[in-house]
């Protein structure tokens, strides 16, 4: 589990800060390269970490990984927000163990169980969707803002982020996982964002 002041901290830092970063958009050769992962959590890295969070807000992202603003740095941020139970609208977590906003720095994937397919977008894909294969369930081990060693272990939605984020962190974009037929029916917006980045 997250140590609560560390994130809480975290969380109440991010509100404050007005730094917002670019979000590079498909066709950005910058989206393409592997991260390199972080030697120590350190308060350069945390400054990132906040302007991350701050930047997934502001764009009103469930995810982003540093790849997406050009950074090099294995980390990436997620905020999944509770759903709301139909009959009476309680927040309910599917992952109630994890603590939101989770923050990723060199994370690997160590398990990965099942399957789940859904709607997937990015915010360097804006206005895409598309349906993605991924694992039900992954545990993933990264480093906390403490500079520990950590592992949560997530399913649904939140197993479905964590996947997508990585892959950010491979140079794997969305447009990887399409099927030649998305990639089709997608050709004319996937164009649009190329032709951006000229
Ligand atoms: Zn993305």
């Amino acid at each position: 589990m997250p140590r609560r002041g560390g994130i809480d901290t975290l969380y109440r830092k991010c509100r404050e800060m007005t730094v917002t970063y670019d979000v590079l958009m498909y066709g950005d050769r910058l989206l393409r390269r592997k991260a390199t992962p972080v030697v120590k959590v350190d308060d350069e890295v945390r400054a990132l970490v906040h302007n991350l969070l701050k930047t997934m807000y502001d764009a009103d992202g469930l995810g982003l990984a540093a790849a997406q603003v050009g950074r090099p740095e294995a980390v990436c941020v997620i905020d999944i927000p509770p759903m709301r139970d139909k009959e009476t609208g309680t927040p309910i977590r599917e992952n109630p163990d994890v603590r939101m906003p989770l923050v990723l720095v060199n994370p690997m994937i160590t398990e990965r169980d099942g399957a789940q397919v859904g709607s997937e977008g990015c915010l360097s894909f804006p206005g895409i969707y598309v349906s993605v294969k991924r694992a039900d369930t992954v545990a993933v081990t990264f480093l906390n803002m403490e500079n520990e060693s950590q592992t949560v272990h997530a399913t649904g939605l939140l197993a479905r982020a964590i996947q997508h984020e990585l892959d950010h962190l491979d140079g794997v974009l969305l447009v990887d996982r399409m099927s030649a037929v998305q990639k089709v029916a997608q050709a004319g917006k996937l164009k649009k964002l190329r032709k951006g980045n000229r």
